[in-house]
């Protein structure tokens, strides 16, 4: 909110909001887990920024708009609603809610397993065994992944998830997520272990056209101990 001559009526109005649980946010923008200069120069600071500051934020935005109309909706967790956008009928609904959903759900994701570089960590032994059996190591599992992000014609993720116990790479177009039932396909769903934005505003700032390097540069900050962590939960 701006402060400026009507400063004492805007805040008043704030606290009314606030009080009121029919209109104040249902969705907020969490904060970085790390400072937005620690990526770097692996993910630069000006890109963090404005990639959190404001894409980001303007997805929940657009969701709490879209969630306004929504009661039912409006009560789920972030992580429920994924499965139950495909219910809303009205067209124009159900594409606010899977755009600014899914961006509100990925994006969340997505900062939650990076971390600065000297945090990264390794795959635990479970999961190193599990890339091993569904990949045959962890170099041929980053080469399929990296193949996956680059194979994403404009934007989208790569994705790996879990699904039925055994690992896999996926990928979705724009917002969209494996907890999306009824909306990706049934090969594609499952739990996200890992996450990989490949908009051009994830990159472009610093690697331009360079989608390559920047996929292979994000290993770095991959934080391994929260995907090791989602392995076992
Ligand atoms: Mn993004």
């Amino acid at each position: 909110m701006k402060l400026g001559v009507a400063s004492a009526v805007l805040a008043t109005t704030a606290r009314s909001i606030a009080q009121s649980p029919a209109t104040s946010a249902i969705h907020s923008l969490p904060a970085l887990p790390y400072a937005a200069s620690d990526l770097a120069p692996h993910i630069d600071v000006e890109t963090m920024n404005i990639h959190h500051g404001k894409h980001h934020a303007a997805y929940i935005a657009k969701l709490n708009e879209a969630l306004a109309t929504q009661s039912d909706l409006a009560k789920l967790s972030l992580d429920a609603l994924q499965g139950q956008i495909h219910s809303i009928n009205d067209p124009a609904t159900q594409a606010a809610l899977r755009n600014n959903g899914g961006g509100h759900w990925n994006h969340s994701f997505f900062w939650s397993i990076m971390t600065p570089a000297k945090d990264a960590g390794k795959p635990s032994e479970k999961l190193a065994a599990a890339i091993n059996e569904a990949f045959g190591s962890i170099e041929k599992f980053q080469a399929a992944f990296a193949e996956a992000a680059m194979k994403r014609f404009g934007s989208g993720w790569a994705w790996l998830i879990i699904q039925n116990g055994k690992l896999k790479i996926t990928s979705t177009p724009n917002q969209d997520n494996p907890l999306m039932k009824g909306i990706v396909s049934d090969a594609e769903l499952g739990k996200p272990l890992l996450g990989l934005d490949v908009w051009e505003h994830a990159y472009y700032l610093h690697y331009q056209n360079r989608r390559a390097d920047y996929i292979t540069a994000w290993w770095n900050v991959v934080n391994w101990n929260a995907v090791n962590a989602l392995l076992s939960t």
